[in-house]
């Protein structure tokens, strides 16, 4: 074997998941609909691509940050709160910037807040002065704690922050709640948001040079294709033919309103729309005059 070691070529990309919990799946079907596939390995700890060439890398969520910081794997879908803690973490111990956060995937939504107990009064931030707040995020907590010049002890826990203040080894929490039912169930209220949270692509923070590069940005410009398509409806309606403008100022983000003919005096109109509709909306636009209304998602727009 050679003494000298040179950093092996790679025209493959290397993309790391979370290989079980909540962001395994959608991140999974994320990279699907952008037309990669896998040939899965026995052990499944390493999906080798199939259709493009970039493999997966099957891990916990916590390493996905440092795969990325060591060169091991080029991209990752994690958690912001994840992403943002290892960071933190990195400039605390001095370290230089390693990743960035590419794009906001819209899954995984979650918040980290600050909770205290149900019987408690929360009269702001300077309340946690001198307090034991247990957490699993502590970076992200001192840096907060620091911006808002508090002085107050973090308890570093790995897992079951929401017990701890009924053990007595905090007197509140900082944690990841979206439904608040965990924080509930332990008579602790959340009080105070510290990040908004959602899975994120992440990659390096310097461009890649060689066909990584290539393939990066070929996959950002699916995502965001993708992102479009989804946020794009075709909302098709009938309506008298002098209502039509009054309708259409009700669609905010609407493309041009096409009239495919009219019968029994209404016309039946259709127009592409940006972002969702809501019920309310729709109901409003019938309100407006519109009749037979029918929201479509739209599968693939060249508009
Ligand atoms: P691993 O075995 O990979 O370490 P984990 O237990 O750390 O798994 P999960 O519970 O699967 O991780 O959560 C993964 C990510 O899902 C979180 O980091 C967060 O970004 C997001 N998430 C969304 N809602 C919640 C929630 N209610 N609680 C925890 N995480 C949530
Ligand atoms: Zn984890």
């Amino acid at each position: 074997m050679s003494a000298t070691h040179t950093a092996p070529a790679r025209d493959r990309l290397r993309i790391a998941i979370q290989k079980n919990g909540r962001l395994a799946e959608p991140a999974r079907n994320l990279l699907t609909a952008c037309g990669l596939s896998w040939r899965q390995s026995r052990d499944k700890l390493f999906c080798y691509g199939e259709s493009m060439p970039v493999d997966l890398l099957l891990v916990r969520d916590d390493d996905i940050p440092g795969l990325i910081a060591d060169g091991v794997c080029d991209l990752g879908i994690v958690g912001l709160n994840e992403l943002d803690e290892q960071a933190k973490a990195r400039r605390q111990m001095g370290l230089a910037d390693a990743y960035q956060p590419l794009r906001g995937l819209g899954f995984g939504d979650c918040r980290l807040m600050i909770a205290i107990p149900e019987e408690w009064q929360w009269s702001g931030v300077q309340m946690l002065q001198g307090k034991r707040i247990a957490t699993s995020y502590p970076a992200i907590l001192r840096h907060w704690l620091q911006e808002n010049a508090v002085q107050a002890q973090v308890v570093e826990l790995s897992g079951s922050v929401e017990i701890a203040p009924k053990l007595g080894t905090a007197d509140l929490i900082c944690d990841l709640v979206s439904s608040g039912a965990t924080l509930a169930a332990n008579q602790l209220k959340p009080v105070q948001t510290l990040l908004d949270s959602e899975a994120v692509l992440a990659g390096p923070v310097r461009e890649l040079s060689d066909a990584r590069g290539g393939l990066i940005a070929m996959l950002l410009r699916r995502m965001d294709g993708l992102a479009q398509e989804q946020a794009t409806k075709l909302l098709s309606f009938r309506a008298p033919g002098e209502r039509l403008d009054a309708l259409v100022a009700l669609l905010n983000d609407a493309g041009p309103l096409v009239q495919l003919g009219e019968r029994d005096g209404l016309v039946q109109a259709q127009a592409l729309c940006r972002g969702t509709l809501t019920w309310q909306q729709l109901e409003e636009f019938e309100r407006a005059g519109a009749c037979n209304v029918v929201l479509y998602s739209v599968e693939r727009s060249l508009a």
